[in-house]
């Protein structure tokens, strides 16, 4: 039987992953994500032509690239059950809420909006929690969540099929530990097909974590000692927690001096999630959740947090207009002892990307604004590693830009077999 791959979305690109596999004879559908500009959905129409029907969807983590719209996919496929680690179960409601909300932040409580909360309602109602490494028997294949490093809950996904055959989707991977989460685990046996993720594929690391480190905890003295606040704009889940464990350590092996820091937006209820999940506090005396008040607009509130701590980690991490670090940014801007230091992945669309690059927009900007670089994705080296341990027949790229490695790149839309 002929065994299928095809990207319907997050092939050649970041954002809205959605792969269609027919694999042994049973149809399954691996994660259903946005994108960040106009377009935000995967080719739904493109899905539903291919397969009216699926048996499973399966969900490799909760960043909005990967899960932003599974309520649309689960409405277009309601039979289907929708199978994700208990971590990213309990992160995706969230996740999905939250991006719904900015999406539809210039048209707020639109019946569409409302619409949307719905399905994610009843999505919702067909998941099924697993634990890593469960083996989940779908139609004629058997699934089984491996961790992935990445985020918590982040998992990559092994499919055996036809009694000894089998293929590994490395979701976002990392093979190097974090603070937070530890480093990816892959199959010791070989596999047949290999679909792997490829966001720093054409980049070695330039920088290892420790000297990243060092930089970063050299930027904030610099302007602490000038007596200046620090915007951090983070992504709420797993750079904020990333992040927030950096500045404790820092703190307390006296890298950096001691300093209130207050966390804001999405990122606060990630963390608390975090914590239960960690069994163990990231907020403490110094790193709390910024307080939330009555009675004043959230301007207000932003200027009040700013006259409190002397750091603020906020999201979004690419400063999207309207969300709590673009606000902290503009409150910012205007005093040249204080600083904006982005911590990670900025897609063009950002006012982030275009405030690093547009001359006239930096101008605007008083504040000191620096960009440091801590991943959460393997680079060349790792992810070559992966295609060297597990010697597949076949293997393909995605979630990446193709490079000079584009024959080996499965493109949106692409048809390949296996
Ligand atoms: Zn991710
Ligand atoms: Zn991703």
């Amino acid at each position: 039987m002929e065994n299928l791959f095809i990207p319907i979305g997050g092939g050649n690109e970041i954002g809205a992953s959605c792969y269609l596999y027919i694999v042994g004879g049973t149809r399954l559908i691996i994660d259903s994500g946005i994108r960040f500009d106009r377009e935000p959905f995967p080719d739904f129409d493109l899905l539903k032509s291919i397969a009216s029907e699926v048996d499973a969807i399966l969900v490799t983590h909760a960043h909005i690239d990967h899960c932003g719209s599974i309520h649309v996919l689960s409405n277009l496929y309601p039979e289907a059950p929708i199978y994700a680690t208990n971590e990213t179960v309990q992160l995706l409601s969230l996740m999905v809420e939250d991006a719904i909300k900015v999406r539809h932040i210039k048209e707020r409580n639109s019946p569409q909006e409302w619409k949307e909360y719905k399905l994610l309602d009843k999505a919702l109602t067909k998941v099924e929690r697993r634990e890593f490494f469960d083996s989940i028997k779908v139609g004629d294949v058997e699934i089984q969540f491996f961790p992935s490093g990445h985020i918590m809950g982040a998992s990559s996904i092994k499919i055996s099929y036809d009694d000894s055959s089998s293929l590994f989707h490395t979701g976002d991977i990392s093979l190097s530990p974090q603070r937070t989460v530890g480093r990816a685990e892959i199959p010791d046996e070989s596999v047949d097909f290999l679909v792997s993720e490829s966001t720093y594929l054409s980049s070695s690391r330039k920088k290892s974590r420790e000297e990243a480190e060092e930089e970063f905890f050299s930027a904030l003295r610099n302007v602490f000692e000038k007596k200046g606040k620090v915007l951090i704009p983070v992504f709420a889940l797993g750079r904020a927690q990333e992040i927030i464990s950096l500045m404790t350590e820092g703190m307390k092996e006296g890298k950096i001096p001691p300093v209130t820091v207050y966390v804001d937006g999405l990122a606060r209820e990630v963390t608390n999630i975090y914590e239960n999940f960690l069994r163990r506090k990231l907020f403490n005396f110094y790193v709390q959740p910024a307080p939330t008040y009555e009675g004043i607009s959230f301007e207000e509130a932003c200027e009040e947090n700013l006259r409190e701590a002397d750091c603020i980690i906020a999201t979004s991490g690419m400063l999207m207009e309207g969300t709590p670090s673009y606000i902290y940014a503009k409150l910012l801007s205007k005093d040249p002892r204080s600083a904006i230091l982005f911590s990670g992945y900025l897609v063009e669309e950002s006012f982030g990307y275009r405030l690093l690059r547009e001359k006239e927009l930096l101008k605007s900007f008083k504040c000191k604004i620096e960009s440091h670089h801590f991943s959460a994705h393997s680079d060349r080296s790792e992810l070559l590693s992966i295609v060297e341990k597990l010697s597949p027949r076949k293997n393909v790229f995605i979630h990446g830009f193709p490079g000079e490695n584009f024959k080996d790149h499965a493109f949106n839309r692409e048809v390949v077999r296996f």
